[in-house]
C-alpha cells in the first residue's frame, strides 16, 4: 500500500485523527496552513476530483457534512472558514488521494495564491 492517505486510514501511518467514520476519516494537516488546518479523506482511494464518478455523490456530499461538523467543533464556523480540494499538479495537489481541506481560524484572503 503506497498511498500515504490510504496508509493513514489503516492506521499504518500515524497522524493526528479527529474523526473517523465508516466512509471517511478527518486528521491534522502536517504543515497546516492556518490555526485550523484539517484534512478528510474518503476512506474509498480516489486520486482526483477528475476520477470521481457518479456513484461517489454520496461519499463527496459526506466529506461536505464532516467538514461543517468540524468546522463548528472547532470555533470557526460563524467567524467562516474555506473548503479546498486541488486537482492536479497545477493546482499544488501533491497526494494523490483526494482530500478535502478545512482551514480557518485566521483571515482568508482572495484570491487565493
Ligand atoms: P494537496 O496539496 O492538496 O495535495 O494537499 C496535501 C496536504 O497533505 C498538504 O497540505 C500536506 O501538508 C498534507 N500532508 C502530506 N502528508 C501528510 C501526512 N503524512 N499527514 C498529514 N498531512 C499530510
Ligand atoms: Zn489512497
Amino acid at each position: 500500500m503506497e498511498c500515504i492517505f490510504c496508509r493513514i486510514a489503516a492506521r499504518k501511518h500515524p497522524a493526528k485523527i479527529i474523526y473517523e467514520d465508516d466512509i471517511s476519516i478527518a486528521f491534522e494537516d502536517i504543515n497546516p496552513q492556518a490555526p485550523v488546518h484539517t484534512l478528510i479523506v474518503p476512506k474509498k482511494h480516489i486520486s482526483t476530483n477528475l476520477d470521481l464518478k457518479e456513484e461517489d455523490n454520496i461519499l463527496i456530499g459526506h466529506l461536505f457534512q464532516v467538514a461543517n461538523k468540524i468546522a463548528k467543533d472547532k470555533g470557526i464556523a460563524e467567524k467562516g472558514f474555506r473548503l479546498i480540494i486541488n486537482c492536479n499538479p497545477g493546482s499544488g495537489q501533491t497526494v494523490f488521494h483526494i482530500h478535502l481541506h478545512v482551514i480557518g481560524g485566521r483571515r482568508m484572503h482572495w484570491p487565493p495564491g
